[in-house]
């Protein structure tokens, strides 16, 4: 091998270097948390491409998230150069988007297909339980919603559930039956929901040997991370791709016109650290590969090179609990480190504030910087309270995940704009912004534009154009419905014209009023969404900047994949902020830093876990997996009482911090000064967790998440009437922000941009047009 093959071997233990290099069969590498695997991957690509045993294009690379596929090209970059940019490194429904629009045609679909999300998924589920004329209350469309993306990720079509429950009871019957409308709604309109991209590209492939052909002969490696968490439908897509080895052909079988060779297929995963199976994802995988694939090397790395041994140990005392694993022999030669700290709070705002202050401190002793330290805890509610103190302290951080953006209501409403001019057809995005802003088209009119849509058997969009023909819509309607066709007549001509993705969504928000109604309105929540959208809007021309021939659809495709793990913002200091994040988002990541918080039974373990041992065996690989992400420091931490739903409850310890061997631990607090509360009254204790100091901060640094301080809000086409002209040193207020300075002005006009110091809020770039200051 080349002396750049031979550099990338450096470095590496015996048993990753036999990974890297392994040549011809499938590979399967199970090993612990931190032993390296995913860095094997990273390196077994590179290596691939060093030898000359493979081209970027015959790559295809599969990892969790978004940003695990980023990172990896950023690594393989980083080892071979510029040509691991067009590589395919993505998540499974990425690559599956990508073949899908890629084979539309053969599949009747449009290969501008809309993606519907979880909730759109469930909005069309809802409307077709109604349409069905099911009781809510019997056959609640949420739970049927589930049910199918469980099917889905069985690769259960409707046909072969409806021939299953044939003699079951009414559920599964009206499941079934739901199962199909809900289908044949989303094929009307134009889209496919999250499961569907995995299953319709399974059948897709096992349907059309020459597509599948195609890819086989394309991909020549198919490299799969984190493969513990690959539920049926996924595993079976990375059969097709990969074709499974037939049994009699020897090498000699390759001739000519004979069968395709089998893709090099190499998996990596940690059974220990399986945490979905509440979406499907099974070890039946691991199993099936094994008789599938009869002729696979299976490596174990033991060499754990993340973790001290003090958190390796903890961490194992924790895992070993759990029946029927496979015993690990997870080592590292890194030293024991520091004890891990333990720490009992009265309740989870103290708990927040010794989490705090312990930072600040770690600052001052040993020069650790907010980026290196990671806050887990088990369910997103739980940051609110870290967040509070957090934000009071003014220590910077960001919370992955959490109210995703994408899920607030006006981003909803915005995008729902977009992908209706996008896809004239998408009815649940019409249903969505038909009234909205409110024009006068009520529940009546939507209901006989939907029955005209049946009784013509045109599309639901199909039906809005139609308007004048619909029998008994009021004249008033008949006007409102006319408008709004007329509003996306128009902004489809300027998406058909080449407008890029941030003057549609800004003409859009514009033309119908969209925007305007919140400016006008005084709710200060209102001030926040058109923060929000401006986000949006800095969104868009960022992929623009990315990708100057993007066009709407593809702007659509890229904020539909955007797993809630890639909101993790730019740090613009080498500083860096505190992460926050539940432990499932913390999959994969390493900290130095690490605050695993709420170990309580009721918790972690989450309750409904408590009575079922098939949970609460996941739990305890969530406890794990939360473990295993620190690579110096530890800190477990519990409150003896926690608010959950407004209501305090006091909390045993969780079962997992009775694992840890005592001599690991260093309790900085044992027992809650509130220990002796038992079913007493709680009233003092409100007082005294609001009552805390905030800690003894300077100034605050600006939280990261509630807006970036660098893009100007919302430059947008319209100027608004009533734009203030501000010079520096005037005093402003703010809906949002309250009182500020102005410290700069750039430019003047409609497009002038003030930067303004609101104190507590922190300096922020504001667009005057669109941000609610007033000049005092
Ligand atoms: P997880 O199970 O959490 O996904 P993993 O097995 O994928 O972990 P990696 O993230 O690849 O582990 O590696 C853990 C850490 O150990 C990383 O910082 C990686 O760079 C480092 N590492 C892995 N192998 C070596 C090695 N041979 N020499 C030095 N550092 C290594
Ligand atoms: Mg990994």
């Amino acid at each position: 091998a080349s002396l750049a093959a031979e550099a990338l071997l450096e470095g590496l233990n015996p048993q990753q270097r036999a990974a890297v290099i392994h040549e011809g069969g499938q590979l399967l590498i199970i090993a612990g948390a931190g032993s390296g695997k995913t860095r094997v991957l990273t390196h077994r690509i590179a290596y691939l491409l060093a030898t000359g045993r493979s081209r970027t294009g015959q790559i295809l690379a599969i990892t969790f998230t978004n940003k695990a596929a980023a990172e990896m090209r950023d690594r393989v970059g980083e080892l071979v150069g510029p040509r691991a940019r067009n590589m395919w490194v993505s998540t499974f429904h990425s690559a599956c988007v990508r073949i899908l629009r890629r084979e539309a045609k053969t599949l009747g679909l449009r290969s501008n297909f809309s993606i519907y999300d979880a909730a759109d998924s469930q909005r069309l589920m809802l409307l077709v339980c109604r349409e069905l004329d099911l009781d809510p209350k019997r056959f609640p469309p949420k739970a049927f919603s589930n049910r199918v993306s469980d099917l889905k990720n069985e690769l259960v079509d409707p046909d072969d559930y409806a021939r299953t429950v044939a003699d079951s009871n009414p559920f599964e019957q009206n499941l079934a039956a739901a199962y199909r409308l809900y289908n044949e709604r989303l094929r009307q309109a134009h889209a496919l929901d999250f499961d569907d991209l995995i299953m319709t590209t399974v059948n897709l492939l096992q349907a059309f040997p020459a597509v599948a052909e195609h890819y086989r002969r394309r991909f020549r490696h198919i490299l799969v991370d984190e493969y513990q968490d690959t539920n049926h439908a996924q595993y079976m897509l990375v059969r097709e791709l990969a074709g499974v080895p037939l049994e009699d052909s020897g090498p000699a079988a390759g001739g000519a016109d004979n069968e395709l060779p089998t893709a090099e297929l190499t998996v990596v995963g940690d059974a220990d650290q399986s945490i979905y199976a509440f979406r499907g994802a099974t070890i039946r995988n691991i199993v099936e590969f094994e008789s599938d694939y009869p002729d696979a090397t299976t490596i174990l790395l033991e060499q754990n090179y993340r973790s001290t041994q003090t958190i390796l140990t903890a961490a194992n005392a924790v895992i070993s609990r759990n029946p029927d694993r496979r015993a690990k022999n997870l080592w590292t030669d890194s030293g024991a480190g520091p004890q891990i700290v333990g720490y009992v709070a009265d309740n989870d705002h103290e708990e927040a504030r010794f989490i705090a202050e312990e930072i600040d401190r770690l600052g001052d002793s040993d020069g650790v910087r907010p980026g290196d330290v990671a806050i887990f805890y088990r369910t997103n509610a739980q940051s609110r309270s870290l967040e509070e103190v957090l934000i009071r302290v003014g220590l910077p951080y960001k919370v992955v995940g959490g109210t995703r953006f994408y899920e607030r209501r006006e981003v909803k409403d915005a995008i729902a704009y977009l992908r209706a001019i996008a896809n004239p057809d998408d009815a649940i995005n019409l249903r969505r912004i038909l009234n909205v802003p409110k024009r006068g088209v009520g529940d009546r009119a939507e209901a006989m534009l939907t029955a005209h849509s049946e009784r013509e058997r045109i599309s639901f969009g199909a039906a809005i154009d139609d308007a004048e023909n619909v029998i008994g819509l009021a004249t008033r309607s008949l006007t409102a419905v006319r408008g709004f066709a007329d509003l996306m007549t128009g902004l489809r001509d300027l998406a058909a014209g080449g407008a890029s993705p941030a003057e549609i969504l800004d003409t859009a928000l514009d033309r119908s009023g969209y925007l305007a109604e919140l400016r006008a309105s005084d709710d200060p929540q209102d001030a926040s969404r058109v923060e929000n959208l401006a986000e949006l809007h800095a969104v868009a021309t960022e992929f623009s900047a990315s990708d100057p021939d993007g066009d709407l659809g593809d702007f659509l495709e890229r904020v539909a994949l955007v797993a809630d793990t890639d909101q993790i913002p730019d740090d613009d200091d080498d500083r860096g902020v505190v992460t926050l994040m539940t432990v499932h988002t913390a999959k994969g990541l390493e900290f130095p830093v690490v605050f695993v918080t709420g170990l309580e039974d009721g918790t972690f373990p989450h309750q409904r876990s408590l009575a079922d041992e098939t949970e609460l065996a996941e739990e305890r690989r969530l406890a794990y997996v939360a473990l295993t992400r620190a690579r110096q420091r530890l800190y477990l931490s519990r409150a003896a009482v926690r608010t959950a739903w407004g209501m305090p409850n006091e909390l045993p310890a969780s079962r997992f911090l009775a694992d840890v061997p005592e001599e690991l631990m260093d309790w900085k607090r044992r027992e809650s000064s509130m220990a002796v509360l038992r079913g007493g009254s709680f009233t003092g204790y409100r007082n005294r967790a609001d009552g805390g100091r905030s800690g003894s901060r300077g100034p605050s640094a600006p939280p990261v998440r509630t807006t970036r301080a660098d893009t100007p809000s919302f430059g947008s086409a319209t100027p608004r009437a009533d734009a203030p002209s501000v010079d520096v040193g005037d005093r402003v207020t703010h809906d949002a922000y309250g009182l500020g300075r102005v410290i700069a002005v750039e430019s003047s006009g409609a497009n002038a941009v003030a930067k303004i110091d609101f104190g507590a809020s922190g300096v922020k770039r504001l667009l005057l047009r669109y941000s609610p200051v007033t000049k005092l």
